[in-house]
């Protein structure tokens, strides 16, 4: 008997994987594993509608009756713990076992954890939709919550809290909040946003010591400052899940390595999403990992095609948004591949900036502005991006030449 395609995590990436296995035609057996008790999900909304909705739900990727209707069989609340390369095979954690022909890697990321003792009940991380539950139960104009971390999902969260009343602090270690990807100028604008709607922000700040009673959170900053909340959230980043990868002996290197047709070191495993780390095309291969609700879908439907047999090449431009407030940030290609910039002003406060590359190669572009303001620049400075295109500064800079224009050249 054919024993198909497994898929391990029925995360944004595996989802689609199973989905797009369909569209492609395979007409075998899909198999989709998943250790949360839901359907495949998206992310995104936890830390920012589903947040400050009166009763959060499930964004599903695909319903009970679609899976139904595709003949994907989810396998859910059920962990897979190890792969028998030689036999084809995949061991779950209810003791069964799954033959595959091709098996998909889609195990995401998890928080970074904070290594401090300390730690109880109300030091909480939000990853999954249970997480969002549990500390949704805690926004209220009553409760004062404590950020650690002033990255994305911190700050959405620090505005969602802020939306439904609660007294909101985040603190950063790091001189800024953002330091990971953003621009300065960006950033400074979105701590200002939260300062304007009453967060506290306390940048260059570490944590000398953390008490957690189950009731409250009393954290001491280096300098002797403490900060006193009903719930602190810890959001210092995320490492991606190797563990099942490492153990069957596939080769790690910032996530489970694999080639631009995001196949592993053995040809019938395939990785993808937030869990593997792959060589980028359009920045000569440099090797990365990305976080990201866009590449998830793009790997995920590219990983069913190459386990088909496809072989084709990842070369997507990366791709991130981020809503706080109003305001909405983009970022198209990665900012550090950048050595000097060029500021766009589009009107509204909104502008973006183009990090050219020594030799003049646009490589990224970050925008910032009320609602869509910027989207559509952004997906014009993309398309230029995967050009790998040269346009001269003073266009770039200048509000009066269209960035389609730059396109046509
Ligand atoms: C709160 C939040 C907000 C976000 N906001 C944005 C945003 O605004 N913009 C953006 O671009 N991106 C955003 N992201 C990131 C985006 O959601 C992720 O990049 C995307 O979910 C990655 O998809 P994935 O399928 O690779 O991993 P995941 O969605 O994490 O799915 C992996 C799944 O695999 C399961 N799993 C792991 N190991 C096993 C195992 N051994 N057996 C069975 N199952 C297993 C996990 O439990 C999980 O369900 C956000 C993420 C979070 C958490």
């Amino acid at each position: 008997m054919q024993a198909g395609m497994v898929i391990i995590g029925a995360g944004e990436c595996g989802g689609r994987a199973a989905l797009a296995l369909r569209d492609l035609g395979y007409a075998g057996p899909v198999t989709l594993v998943g250790d949360e008790p839901h359907l495949p999900y998206e992310r995104p909304p936890l830390s920012k509608d589903a947040m400050t909705s009166d009763a959060p739900e499930i964004k599903a990727i695909a319903s009970d009756a679609l899976l139904a209707e595709r003949s994907i069989r989810h396998i859910h609340s059920v962990q897979a713990v190890a792969i028998d390369r030689t036999a084809h095979a995949v061991r779950l954690s209810d003791g069964s076992v799954l033959a595959y022909d091709k098996l998909l890697l889609a195990t995401g990321s998890t928080p970074r954890k904070l290594p401090m003792p300390g730690l109880g009940s109300r030091c909480v991380y939000l990853r999954t939709f249970s997480d969002a539950l549990a500390i949704r139960a805690h926004l209220s104009p009553e409760n004062r919550i404590a950020i650690i971390g002033g990255g994305f999902i911190g700050l959405e969260l620090a505005a969602a809290a802020r939306k439904l009343g609660a007294a909101v602090t985040v603190i950063e270690a790091q001189p800024r909040i953002l330091m990971r990807g953003v621009p300065a100028e960006i950033a400074e604008i979105v701590h200002r946003a939260h300062e304007a709607e009453g967060v506290t922000v306390f940048t260059g700040k570490s944590i000398a010591d953390i008490a957690d009673d189950g009731v409250e959170v009393r954290i001491t900053l280096a300098d002797g400052q403490q900060i006193v909340a009903d719930l602190a959230v810890i959001g210092i980043g995320a490492v991606p899940v190797t563990g099942l990868a490492a153990e069957a002996g596939l080769s790690i290197d910032n996530g489970i390595a694999v080639d631009a047709t995001l196949r592993t070191d053995d040809p019938d495993i395939f990785a993808a999403g937030d869990c593997c780390s792959f060589p980028l095309a359009i920045y000569d291969g440099r090797r990365v990992r990305l976080e990201a609700w866009r590449n998830a879908q793009e790997q995920g439907a590219l990983a069913a095609k190459n386990m088909l047999g496809a072989g084709e090449a990842h070369d997507a431009v990366p791709w991130f948004w981020s809503d706080q407030y109003g305001l909405s940030l983009q970022i198209a290609g990665l900012s550090d591949e950048g050595k000097s910039t060029v500021r766009r002003d589009l009107g509204d406060g909104a502008f973006i900036l183009f990090h050219l590359a020594e030799d003049g190669r646009l490589v990224a572009a970050s925008g910032i502005g009320p609602g869509n303001a910027v989207a559509r620049d952004i997906r014009l400075a993309e398309m230029l991006i995967a050009k790998r295109a040269k346009p001269a500064p003073e266009a770039l800079g200048s509000q009066d030449v269209k960035l389609k224009s730059l396109l046509a050249a």
